[in-house]
């Protein structure tokens, strides 16, 4: 028997491998057109960031080795260009030499992949613009950010798309210290997680420095002024960089088989049978160019992955060989790590069963990786879905520090072996502190699962706000410290221990939606409600962590300063050891309101869930004089909205806060008596612009202002409100319902800081383009480009709330990352300033 495998990498190879198990006789050759064979391709970003060092450690055979080891015949650089089935050969050309030759077979496994997505761009083929799939691609790029003769290494990249490809490579870029931003045209990142377990990754992903810009789309590509390499974007934004990465999906590479006569599926991938057989006898296919079943879903899917790709190719093999092997189906279980936190998904998620009409129960909650009270661990965001009635598991997805792998292969064996959430609850998975916890968090989601199947708790979502709590009582069962930090509009305090006494007035008949910090005290409260009668109790899925991931309140969140992270294992060892003290740096220099003494705490709240670190910190607060500093170790992510916001509050100064391991550290220095929200401590070098002018040349020296300020190192807010919001409209704001008068203000206002006019010489809209011009001859950004520059350089933009009620304005019809404020907002900022401006 005679095998030719066209494709040597996952699928290809394995299939070689095991053909060659089964059949020691057989000839067996494999066509691959790059210079690699077996290579491993998911290592490639780590090698740029060089977290992999030796370049050979990813070759994991050579042709050589393979002859030795398994006696194939592979052939690196040799292309199959045509596949004759009726004559069952294959014609190869050698691409060194231009050559061609007919390789005959009597089997044959098509394995060629996908191909990384170009889109078709304007200036898309500049030099600087790359893919990642081959070995060839990553020597390109890690050369480009080492910096090659005559030319300095990339000290900016623009990656394009967020999926993992995408992500791990702006992890390496970052290790490499090239600053990153990644543009991706859905508003989250990993598009096989739900939303809610997407939005902390990415402002854990931005406490790193990396740029995020989503829900847009690279637009055209061209060489700037001073020769650098200017990504337009579909918000009208610009970035100029040094390097850009396309990592915007992958295609399965289907050519050869389209021109065999091959019959693809419906999604554009090679259609095979449970056998892996085509629809041509005598040709085989598996790996990235295939579309199998799915597990959950109905119909064939592409899931381009390494571990698919190996089985298939396993299966093919089988079958050459004479066996009766069938491939069962796909899960997409797939994950990835930024820095330290993880992300995985299994199964179907809530978007993929909505779009099927696959009716599903889902919970949400937050245990920690392992026991809270031995150090290192941090809160896990986890999601199953399941089906009503019978609680059979659908799909997971995870979002954590430690021990996110191992849930999602507990959870993706589960799926795969038709488990319910009631076999969750059951399943006995290794303990010991510092690797789970006695209740795994498995457990947990099959506890609070089997509970909602059997009534027990009825459950509201964050995606149901407000509609849910319309008419209803809404009660906060948490701590008056944590009710302080974030509410519910319209909730009331009532502590998980009052709610017996406080409830006995309440009328019965109307409904209850509870809800705490993660899901478990609203529990025990609806408990208590229902028990005493109340006809319609519900409680918040996942509690306030869901909710704040689910409504992204991230443009609440600002840290100040940033420092490099500290690696995580130092982390663990530095633990109130000093360690990784943060230098005295510029936020802490001079900008406090009160002097620093030198007396620094530690103070480990490591495994601390909310409210705990805030509860400590206060008692160790209360124990030392003004000017005292502690510095803080949490682990609970949600501290990275709190700290500032519980520092404000309490007059204390947050002089530093950094992400270090599956938390952060925070540096806060005691506030003196009377301290408290005392506006002439907080002064700092900072400004304020209230841009009220809709006209292009005050806009303009607004921005001119604002980058200068935010380049003199001051930190700059700009409040937009009246006709100055104008500029920071879109120019193609979204289709919506509008109102009578929202139509008519739209058609009258400019869209954009191109449409606006000047506020003389306006020369009936002639004067704009003028000035433009002469603007661009003299090398002056543009107002667009002005924008873009305050925004990378940390200027906020803030849209009044109440001029956007007035004109008809709504979030979207503004260019990305605006913030939205009222006059309070505007009146914080500018208590903190030192100069102001109207404009
Ligand atoms: P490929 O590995 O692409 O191999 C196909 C081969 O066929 C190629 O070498 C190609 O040159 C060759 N070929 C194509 N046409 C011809 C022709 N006409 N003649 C001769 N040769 C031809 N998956 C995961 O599960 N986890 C990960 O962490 C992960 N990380 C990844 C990171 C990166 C940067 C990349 C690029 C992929 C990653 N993947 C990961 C995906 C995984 O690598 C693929 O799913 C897997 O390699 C697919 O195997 P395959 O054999 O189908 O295709």
């Amino acid at each position: 028997m005679k095998l030719v495998v066209i494709g040597g990498v996952a699928a290809g190879m394995s299939c070689a491998a095991r053909a060659r198990r089964l059949d020691d006789f057989a000839e067996i050759v494999v066509l691959e057109r790059a210079q690699h064979v077996s290579f491993a391709n998911c290592g490639l970003p780590y090698h740029v960031g060089e977290v992999i060092k030796d370049r050979d450690r990813l070759l994991l055979q050579t042709p050589a080795s393979l002859r030795d080891s398994l006696a194939l015949d592979v052939r690196t650089g040799n292309e199959a260009v045509r596949i004759d089935p009726e004559a069952k050969s294959v014609l190869v050309r050698h691409l060194d030499t231009g050559e061609e030759y007919t390789e005959s077979y009597d089997a044959l496994a098509l394995c060629p992949g996908a191909s990384p997505v170009v889109p078709p761009l304007p200036g898309v083929d500049h030099p600087d613009i790359h893919v990642l799939r081959r070995i060839g691609d990553m020597d390109a790029i890690k050369s480009a950010v080492d910096g090659t003769a005559g030319r300095p290494g990339a000290r900016h990249a623009v990656v394009i798309g967020a999926g993992y490809i995408g992500l791990e490579l702006a992890e390496n870029l970052h290790h490499r210290g090239v600053e990153t931003v990644i543009v991706e045209m859905s508003d989250q990142i990993m598009p096989p997680l739900d939303r809610e377990l997407t939005t902390q990754m990415e402002s854990y992903i931005r406490s790193y420095g990396i740029t995020l810009h989503l829900g847009t789309r690279a637009a055209a590509f061209s060489q700037s002024t001073d020769g650098r390499l200017r990504v337009e974007l579909e918000n009208n934004q610009f970035v100029e960089t040094d390097l850009v990465v396309l990592a915007a999906g992958v295609r399965p590479a289907t050519d050869l088989a389209v021109a065999a006569g091959i019959e693809l599926g419906p999604r554009g991938g090679i259609k095979v049978d449970a056998h892996m057989r085509t629809s041509v006898p005598g040709i085989w296919a598996a790996g990235d160019a295939v579309e199998v079943e799915h597990l959950v879903l109905p119909g064939s899917h592409l899931v381009p992955l390494a571990g698919p790709a190996n089985r298939q190719g396993r299966v093919a093999a089988d079958n050459i060989c004479g066996r009766d092997t069938t491939w069962g189906s796909v899960q997409g279980t797939s994950i990835v790590k930024m820095f330290d936190m993880v992300a995985g998904a299994t199964g179907a998620n809530q978007r993929q069963l909505t779009a099927e009409g696959i009716p599903f129960e889902r919970v949400q909650v937050h245990p920690s990786g392992h026991a809270g009270y031995y150090p290192g661990t941090a809160k896990m965001h986890l999601k199953v879905l399941f089906e009503p009635g019978s609680g059979r598991l659908l799909g997971a997805g995870i979002v954590g520090f430690d021990g996110v792998d191992k849930r999602l292969d507990v959870l993706a064996t589960a799926i795969k072996a038709g488990l319910t959430v009631f076999d969750l609850q059951d399943l006995e998975l290794a303990y010991a502190p510092p690797f789970g916890s006695a209740k795994d968090p498995i457990n947990m989601a099959g506890f609070v699962g089997a509970n909602l199947l059997k009534g027990d708790i009825a459950l509201w979502y964050p995606s149901e706000y407000p509609a849910a709590t319309e008419g209803a009582r809404i009660v906060d069962v948490r701590g008056p410290d944590e009710y302080d930090i974030w509410h519910l509009p319209g909730a009331q305090n009532v502590p998980l221990p009052t709610i017996r006494e406080a409830c006995a007035d309440w009328d019965r008949d109307v409904p209850v939606r509870v809800y705490c910090a993660v899901g478990f005290r609203s529990y025990l409260a609806s408990r208590v409600l229902v028990q005493r009668g109340f006809t319609d109790v519900k409680v918040l899925s996942g509690g306030m962590d869901t909710f704040r991931a689910f409504h992204d309140v991230t443009p609440e969140e600002r840290i100040d300063t940033y420092h490099p992270v500290v690696n995580y294992a130092e982390h663990i060892t530095g633990i109130n050891t000093g360690k990784g003290l943060p230098p005295a740096g510029p936020a802490s220099s001079g900008t406090a309101a009160v002097a620093r003494t030198g007396v620094t705490v530690d103070l480990d709240c490591t495994g601390l869930a909310c409210p705990g670190p805030i509860m400590r910190l206060q008692e160790k607060m209360d124990s030392l004089d003004p000017g005292d500093e502690v510095l803080v170790h949490v682990s609970d992510p949600g501290f990275r909205l709190d700290a500032p916001a519980w520092a404000g509050k309490n007059g204390h100064e947050l002089v530093e806060l950094r992400p270090e391991g599956p938390g952060y550290v925070a540096l806060l220095r005691k506030g003196g008596a009377g301290q408290v929200g005392g506006a002439a401590a907080r002064i700092r070098d900072k400004k304020t612009l209230v841009v009220f002018s809709g006209d292009f040349d005050r806009v303009l020296a607004a921005f001119i202002l604002a980058n200068g300020a935010a380049a003199m190192g001051d930190e700059v807010s700009m409040f937009f409100t009246f006709w100055g919001l104008n500029a920071l409209r879109r120019e193609n704001p979204p289709d919506r319902e509008r109102s009578l008068m929202e139509r008519a203000f739209a058609t009258m206002m400019p869209s954009g800081p191109d449409a606006m006019p000047l506020s003389t010489m306006n020369m009936l809209g002639g004067g704009p383009a003028l000035i433009k011009r002469i603007m661009r001859d003299h090398n002056v950004p543009s107002l667009p480009e002005l924008i873009t520059s305050a925004q990378q350089s940390g200027v906020r933009l803030v849209a009044c709330t109440m001029t956007m009620d007035l004109l008809g304005i709504a979030r979207d019809d503004l260019i990305d990352g605006v913030e939205l404020g009222g006059v309070a907002m505007m009146y914080g900022e500018s208590n903190e300033s030192n100069a102001q401006f109207f404009i």
